[in-house]
C-alpha cells in the first residue's frame, strides 16, 4: 500500500480525533491508582472514547478484547485488561488506545507511574518519552523516515536502554496501521521521503534491559525477554514543512 498524503479537511478530522484521544488519556492518568483493576480501566477508557462520539479502534481489532491495552512493569504492549490484574503501588504501566472519528483514527499510548516509583523506572519512562520527541525533531519534509528512526533508537542507546525492536510504529489515517511501518533504530535504508500531509505514529518502546520481547500464551502481551521494566510513548503527527504537529498531544500542553 502506498504512503497516503491527507488532505486539509482530512487531517482536519485527523487533529479532532488526536485532541480527543489525548483528553482520553489525560482521563485516564487520574484512574491509575494502586487497586484499581485493569479490567476497570478499561470500561473507563470505552466509556469516555463513546462519550466523545467516538469508536474505540482497538476494540475487535484482530479480535483484540479490549478498548485499550494495559500494560504493567515487563509487559511491553498488548496486555489485555482482566479482573484479574491489580495496579499496584511501585509499578509502572502503559495505556495504549486509540479512536476513530468520522472515519479518521488516532493511535497515543503513555505509561504512567502507580504511586511511588524506584528512580531508574521513573528515568526509563522519561527517556522513553524524550525518545519520542527527538524522533519528532527529525519528522520534517524532505527528510527520509531514517532520520526519524535513528533519532529515536540512537537517542534511547546511548542512554543504555534496550530499543524493542520487533514491534513498530507506522502510518495511519483511516486505519490503524497503514504504510510506511516506522522502526524505533537504524534502518539500512534511507526509507521514504517525507510529505506535507503524511501522518504516523511514532511508538518507541524501551526497556531498562535488552530488545528482545516474548509473546504471551493469549496470543497478545509481548513482555521483556530478559523480565526487565518496559515504557512505552506514542502520539499521531503530522508532518510539514515545519515542525511536526503533535495532533494527540493536547495543543495547550507542552513536552510534559
Ligand atoms: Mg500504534
Amino acid at each position: 500500500m502506498a504512503v497516503t498524503v491527507k488532505s486539509e479537511h482530512e487531517i482536519q478530522l485527523m487533529r479532532e480525533a488526536g485532541q480527543i484521544l489525548a483528553k482520553v488519556h489525560e482521563e485516564l492518568q487520574k484512574v491509575v491508582e494502586p487497586g484499581i483493576t485493569t479490567f476497570e480501566i478499561d470500561r473507563i477508557c470505552e466509556r469516555l472514547i463513546r462519550g466523545y462520539d467516538c469508536i474505540p479502534s482497538f476494540l475487535g481489532y484482530n479480535d483484540f478484547p479490549a478498548s485499550v491495552c494495559v500494560s504493567i512493569n515487563d509487559e511491553v504492549v498488548h496486555g489485555i485488561p482482566s479482573k484479574k490484574r491489580i495496579l499496584r503501588e511501585g509499578d509502572i504501566v502503559s495505556l495504549d488506545t486509540g479512536v476513530i472519528w468520522k472515519g479518521w483514527q488516532s493511535d497515543a499510548a503513555r505509561t504512567w507511574a502507580v504511586g511511588e516509583i524506584s528512580e531508574e523506572a521513573r528515568k526509563l519512562i522519561d527517556v522513553t518519552r524524550e525518545s519520542f520527541f527527538e524522533g519528532v525533531k527529525h519528522a520534517r519534509a524532505g527528510n527520509h523516515l531514517n532520520d526519524i528512526c535513528a533519532a529515536i533508537g540512537s537517542y534511547a542507546e546511548s542512554r543504555g536502554y534496550g530499543v524493542v525492536r520487533d514491534l513498530v510504529g507506522h502510518g495511519i489515517g483511516t486505519e490503524m496501521h497503514e504504510d510506511p511501518e516506522v522502526p524505533n533504530f537504524r534502518m539500512r535504508m534511507k526509507g521514504i521521503r517525507l510529505q506535507p500531509g503524511m501522518t504516523l505514529a511514532l511508538e518507541p518502546m524501551i526497556t531498562l534491559g535488552g530488545y528482545e520481547v516474548c509473546w504471551g500464551d493469549d496470543g497478545w502481551t509481548v513482555t521483556t525477554g530478559d523480565g526487565s521494566l518496559a515504557a512505552h510513548y506514542e502520539n499521531t503527527i503530522l508532518i510539514t514543512e515545519g515542525e511536526a504537529e503533535i495532533l494527540s498531544l493536547r495543543s495547550s500542553q507542552g513536552e510534559s
